[in-house]
């Protein structure tokens, strides 16, 4: 299947490209870029040829700035925009960003109307909800990375605590990608046990867990200047599970029409059913009085933050 990467020369954009083209379900890839990035994007596909070979992997790469060439994409990854450096947050970099992912959301939709978009950039929540106003598209073929991501680094600081592999955590963060997330910890279990019920819990600092969990992306941040492997394994992850049209259940930032606690008109992290035409459905939760308020305080600051960049992007970000 064809899978193009819009912001290829990004560090999150080249990683997750490098990512998804060792995946079986892609065997066309596009690496789009600004012209002026063209060299760069043109020596990272000749780079991951040579690396791929190793793997014996067949894929055809394509470096481009025409966007001609993401005619026919099954899904398309939407990374191009400025990152937040250390101590930003990511509205600060929200207005520019908008214009960006409204620009190129109109495009995909003039050269590959059938296409999926996965969008990355941030603030993810604002942003999915520019890509699905300026593309036009269903609700259910545009969706954002970031609670999954989330959710992987919670996974984690489980795993980790409890000495038990990452694979026997279920846990989910919901709302924002950001301040407002909010973790899901009433139903987070380890190997189908509750977290409570499990031994290790009473030295559990959940509440510490949490702030690092929130902190996560600044820390890589503030240490290497940007998030990499994480992000990219992530897009990987939402990507192929599309492409193999596998059902699972991820959350991702999905637009929401009263679908969870009567939330409506926002984009925001929740559990969706992926496969082969996208989010298949919105997966209600059941939350604690404490999980429902969070996630109520999240829906109405990520609804005056996307209304906010809305109004002060100065033009019409619909796609008619
Ligand atoms: P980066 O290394 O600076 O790359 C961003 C890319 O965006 C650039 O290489 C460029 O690609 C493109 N770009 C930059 N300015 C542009 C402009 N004015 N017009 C068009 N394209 C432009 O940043 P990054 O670390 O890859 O991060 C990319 C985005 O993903 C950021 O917004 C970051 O905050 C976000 N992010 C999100 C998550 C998540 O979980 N949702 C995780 C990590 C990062 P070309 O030169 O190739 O066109």
């Amino acid at each position: 299947m064809k899978v193009s990467v819009i912001g290829a020369s990004g560090r999150v954009g080249k990683t997750a490209a490098f990512c998804l083209a060792e995946e079986n379900c892609v065997n066309d890839l596009v690496l789009i870029s600004r012209k002026e990035s063209i060299d760069k994007v043109e020596g990272e596909a000749l780079d991951m040829y040579d690396a791929l070979a190793a793997k014996d992997v067949n894929v055809k790469i394509t470096a481009s700035y025409d966007f001609e060439d993401v005619k026919g994409s099954d899904l398309i990854v939407l990374s191009a925009g400025q990152p937040r450096s250390a101590g930003m947050t990511r509205m600060d970099v929200a207005i520019p960003n908008a214009k960006i992912v409204a620009e190129y959301s109109r495009a995909i939709a003039k050269f590959a109307p059938e296409a999926i978009i996965l969008v990355v950039t941030n603030p993810v929540d604002v942003m999915t909800y520019i890509a699905l106003k300026a593309s036009g598209f269903d609700k259910n073929k545009v969706f954002g990375l970031g609670n999954h991501l989330d959710s992987l680094r919670l996974k984690n600081l489980i795993s980790q605590h409890f000495n038990i592999h990452v694979s026997e955590i279920h846990t989910r963060v919901m709302g924002e990608h950001g301040d407002n997330m909010v973790p899901i910890m009433s139903s987070t279990s380890i190997g189908g046990i509750l977290l409570k019920y499990f031994k290790g819990y009473d030295d559990f600092d959940m509440d510490r867990t949490v702030e690092k969990v929130k902190n996560a992306g600044n820390y890589v941040i503030q240490k290497k200047g940007a998030t990499e492997y994480g992000p990219a394994f992530a897009i990987s992850n939402i990507a192929t599970i599309v492409l193999n049209d596998e059902k699972k259940i991820l959350t991702v930032s999905a637009f929401l029409d009263g679908e969870i606690e009567g939330v409506e008109d926002v984009c925001l992290g929740v559990p969706v059913k992926l496969g082969i035409s996208g989010i298949e459905r919105i997966i209600p939760i059941i939350m604690t009085e404490r999980e429902r308020t969070a996630f109520l305080k999240a829906a109405e600051l990520v609804k005056k933050d996307t209304d906010f960049v809305v109004n002060a992007v100065d033009e019409d970000i619909s796609s008619k």
